[in-house]
């Protein structure tokens, strides 16, 4: 078995150490801050692979998270997952990609639940609630997270070094590829939104529209601004207020403002999960890591494990 260490404590790193220390593996996380601090606080954390070109590996990365969180949901409550009806307007470009990933999908009116479109894709879905997820995965680590920030990935002891960055790969590993994609949320009490279903628009991508219910409140959004750097921006008072009226336009009346946040998704054309001699990449998960992370934690799993095989043979 190797001894690994993972760089980045947000829903990626966690969830790579979380798999690689199951797999046998002795793993040591190493980070600047704590997820919950960085984008993983910031997301939704619903399971739908939004923005990512579907593929072979996206394919089976969405549909193992799926069937992860989905077995987690059913299992341990404490960990902050819990199953919805997702709700998406249909584009009009047929059954989604990923429709066999799923349970239950089906084309249903969208009555009074959406006024604002006349069809919606139905379907069960995990959601995450990050500030119970996050420390849910650091409780399974069997050694403490070391927090300092890395400026040399091969400077990194351990047969490997992971690295789960998301955004910080750009400096890390002069990636020019990487891009932050700025998403900002609004999150309220829930007032008469529904608690049991998701709602997503994304038919406007400059007037994107979502409504995820958690356990006592509601994460309305939001917006997809590719920005330079890795500056979160401040909170666009005109976006908060665009954000709840959205809402209203849909038939809803959300409760008080509890607080907003955003978030810089690490976009990337294709997520990059590769093996360089002892640096094995899992970043640029864009608007989607709490949906593949699993399965991209498992690819990881398997190219730790062809390393290994290559260094005995
Ligand atoms: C508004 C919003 C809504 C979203 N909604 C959803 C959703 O509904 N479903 C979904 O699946 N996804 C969603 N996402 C996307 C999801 O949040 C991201 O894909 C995910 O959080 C990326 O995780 P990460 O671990 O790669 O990055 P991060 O959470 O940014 O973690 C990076 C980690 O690396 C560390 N790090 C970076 N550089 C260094 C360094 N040099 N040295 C040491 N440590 C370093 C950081 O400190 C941190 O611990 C949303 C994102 C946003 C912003």
């Amino acid at each position: 078995m190797a001894e690994v260490t993972v760089a980045g404590a947000g829903v990626i790193g966690l969830t790579t150490a979380v798999t690689l220390q199951r797999a046998g593996h002795v793993v040591h996380v190493v980070a600047s801050q704590p997820g919950l601090e960085t984008t993983s606080g910031a997301a939704g954390a619903l399971w739908g692979p939004v923005g990512i070109a579907g593929g072979g590996r996206e394919f089976r990365w969405a549909m193992r998270g799926y069937q992860v969180l989905m077995e987690l949901a059913r299992t341990t409550p404490k960990a902050g997952v819990d199953v919805l009806r997702s709700c998406e307007v249909d584009e009009g470009t047929g059954r989604p990609w990923w429709g066999d990933a799923v349970e239950q999908l089906e084309l249903i009116p969208a009555g009074s639940l959406y006024p604002l479109a006349s069809h919606l894709w139905s379907f069960l879905a995990p959601r995450a609630e990050p500030a119970l997820f996050m420390p849910w995965l650091e409780a399974q680590l069997a050694a403490p997270i070391q927090w300092r920030t890395l400026s040399r990935l091969e400077d990194e002891p351990g047969d490997l070094v992971i690295n789960c960055t998301g955004l910080g790969a750009r400096r890390l590993c002069g990636d020019g590829d990487l891009v932050g994609v700025w998403g900002q949320t609004v999150i309220t009490e829930p007032g008469n939104l529904p608690m049991a279903a998701a709602l997503g628009d994304e038919r406007d991508q400059s007037a994107v529209f979502y409504s995820i219910p958690r356990r006592a409140e509601v994460l309305l959004g939001g917006c997809r601004v590719p920005v330079e750097g890795d500056t979160v921006p401040a909170e666009d008072v005109a976006l908060t207020a665009a954000i709840l009226a959205r809402t209203r336009a849909a038939g809803y009346e959300p409760g008080a403002v509890l607080r907003v946040r955003s978030g810089l998704r690490p976009a990337r054309p294709r997520i990059r999960v590769e093996r360089e001699g002892r640096i094995v990449h899992n970043y640029g998960h864009g608007g989607a890591g709490y949906t593949l992370g699993w399965g991209c934690a498992e690819e990881v799993a398997a190219l730790v494990a062809e390393f290994e095989a290559q260094s005995v043979g």
